[in-house]
């Protein structure tokens, strides 16, 4: 990728660099979306919420405090999780944050998390890895495991130290 101006892929327009996330609401849910190098934050939003009322709203709800529930069954058997783990990211169910939040291990140490294309994501809420993870992995023929990362060292804490 080139220093000078990126360009949307979908509308052609330049996209700023200095754009890191963008927040917005729809229908009472409010999103935050990170910015990329590809994709205008105009043309991410308008498919995004286009992906969510078409299909994400059909299991994705607000209780009475405004906190965000999924129906992980009806997700589940809907599929496209991957550009559903783009949403339930954007509302912070689930988070590129490691520390804090909640991860199924399979037996050999790899994520069993949904992950976007090119993102790994943890859950943010105990009850939402433990229904995800009982509805789609009670059958399967290996162990697995979930933990709560306590706490997360940065690389640059880790390399600047003297
Ligand atoms: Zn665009």
């Amino acid at each position: 990728m080139s220093e000078e101006s990126k360009t949307c892929q979908e509308c052609d327009r330049p996209i700023s660099n200095e754009l890191q996330r963008f927040v917005f609401q729809h229908q009472l849910f409010t999103f935050v979306f990170l910015a990329n190098e590809y994709e205008c934050a105009e043309c991410k939003r308008k498919r995004c919420m286009k992906f969510f009322d078409n299909f994400g709203k059909h299991f994705i709800d607000l209780d009475e405090h405004k906190n965000v529930i999924v129906n992980w069954l009806l997700c589940l058997e809907r599929e496209q999780m991957t550009k559903t783990a783009e949403l339930l990211a954007a509302l912070k169910v689930l988070s590129l944050c490691s520390e804090g939040n909640w991860l199924i291990l399979d037996n050999r140490g790899q994520s069993m998390n949904p992950s976007t294309s090119f993102q790994h994501l943890y859950f943010t809420r105990r009850e939402d890895a433990l229904e995800y993870a009982r509805l789609k992995f009670s059958d399967t023929g290996h162990s697995w495991e979930i933990v709560h990362i306590d706490k997360t060292i940065s690389r640059e804490d880790v390399v600047q130290k003297e």
